[in-house]
């Protein structure tokens, strides 16, 4: 049996601990909300400081004119929220009780802790294909990367041909996006037809750039310090043959973190949390708020992430105000006066 801890309920606490959930941090400790954040444990499927823990260069993050390196990045923007007194817990959130209130939520392995609000910034992963040094080459930027808008304008990908994996929309999008640097774009998918919208999978099979590789599946990614080729099996015929790349691009879907929530927060149908009202970062639950990719399987980026951070870091200090336990309240906006809730 579980205790919970004798101290006041927190006022906001903050799951996560990618740019979203920094960011969220940042705001928050500085209109005094005093927030902890549960940065998470090192898992083989994630890392404190989240997906930009496995990348080298972050080269569209405004503000680093000569590129930042994505630990780098995280490194800096928990230090920023450190800075203003952020306390940070270095355990995963494992399960939540959000049916009465004070929230409760559930550490890994510390006692059960109270709160008052709380953002949700825990984040999605992309899914991997499981394959001999797939996982080694994404993590030291040997070529393997799950991301064509991140990573497709390095130079180490430039006028070489490369390979996506994935017949969905996201393979699409990533090939089409990569046809602006490749010489050539191999579509590799399992099966002899798409997932994706006829309008996407139209656009690819007509593409000059981009040709289809059918009914195979990559069995291996080859190189030491960089992708070489790669080691492929027809799923028909079980034939094996090498294919050469300079890149490969995994686009298999991604899978949300919302499993830990035991589903008291709506979802949509892929597992992301529902967020009501455009613009708004607040969740099905009063006091909940979400950020970053976590509710956001469209735009994926750093810069997004961060951005909703901030708002639901807004959102949160401004509910805790109506509700006479915050001390920043900002209750009017041009529109009027704020309420939480408010559209
Ligand atoms: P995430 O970065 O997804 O981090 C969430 C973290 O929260 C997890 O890693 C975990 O540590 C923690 N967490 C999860 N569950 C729990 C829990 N239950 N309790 C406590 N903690 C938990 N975007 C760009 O803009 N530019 C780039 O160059 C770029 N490069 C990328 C390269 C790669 C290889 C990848 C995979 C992504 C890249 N992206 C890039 C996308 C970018 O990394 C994401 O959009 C961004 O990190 C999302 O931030 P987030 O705050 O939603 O959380
Ligand atoms: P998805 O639709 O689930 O497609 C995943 C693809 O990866 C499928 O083709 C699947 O093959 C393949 N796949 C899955 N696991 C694999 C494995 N282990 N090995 C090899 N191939 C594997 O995922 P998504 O493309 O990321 O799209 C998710 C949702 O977002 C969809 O609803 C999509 O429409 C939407 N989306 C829309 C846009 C857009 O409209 N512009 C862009 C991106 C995403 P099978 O087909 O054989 O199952």
């Amino acid at each position: 049996m579980t205790s919970v801890a004798t101290r006041n309920p927190e006022t906001l606490v903050i799951i996560g601990s990618g740019p979203s959930a920094w960011t969220a941090a940042i705001y928050a400790a500085r209109a005094n909300l005093r927030p902890v954040v549960y940065e998470g444990e090192l898992s083989r499927e994630m890392i404190p400081g989240g997906q930009l823990m496995y990348t080298t260069d972050v080269e569209n993050y405004p503000g680093f004119a000569t590129g930042v390196t994505g630990p780098e990045l995280m490194e800096t923007l928990k230090r920023q929220a450190v800075r203003f007194g952020t306390r940070v817990e270095q355990e995963n959130i494992a399960s939540v009780d959000f049916s009465r209130r004070p929230f409760r939520l559930k550490p890994s392995y510390s006692d059960e802790i109270e709160a008052l609000t709380v953002i949700v910034a825990t984040g999605a992963r992309a899914n991997w294909l499981g394959v001999p040094n797939e996982e080694r080459l994404a993590q030291m930027g040997g070529g393997v990367s799950a991301c064509a808008v991140c990573d497709g304008a390095l130079p180490a990908f430039r006028d070489k041909v490369l390979a996506v994996v994935g017949g969905g929309d996201s393979a699409m999008e990533e090939s089409l996006y990569l046809t602006k640097f490749a010489r050539e774009v191999r579509l590799i998918h399992r099966r002899d037809e798409l997932r994706a919208s006829k309008i996407m999978a139209d656009r690819v099979l007509n593409h000059p750039k981009i040709k289809p590789v059918w009914n195979t599946r990559v069995a291996e990614v080859q190189g030491y310090d960089a992708i070489t080729g790669l080691r492929l099996e027809n799923t028909v015929t079980h034939e094996t043959s090498h294919m050469e790349v300079g890149g490969l691009f995994v686009a298999i879907g991604h899978t949300p973190n919302t499993a830990f929530l035991g589903g008291q927060v709506d979802l949509t149908p892929h597992g992301y949390i529902k967020l009501p009202k455009a613009w708004r970062t607040a969740t099905s639950v009063d006091g909940v708020f979400a950020a970053g990719d976590v509710m956001d399987d469209y735009y994926r980026q750093a810069i997004t992430a961060a951005g909703t951070g901030c708002m639901a870091a807004l959102e949160a200090e401004r509910w805790l105000a109506h509700h006479g336990l915050g001390e920043s309240p900002v209750l009017e906006t041009a529109e009027g006066p704020v309420r939480a809730g408010d559209d």
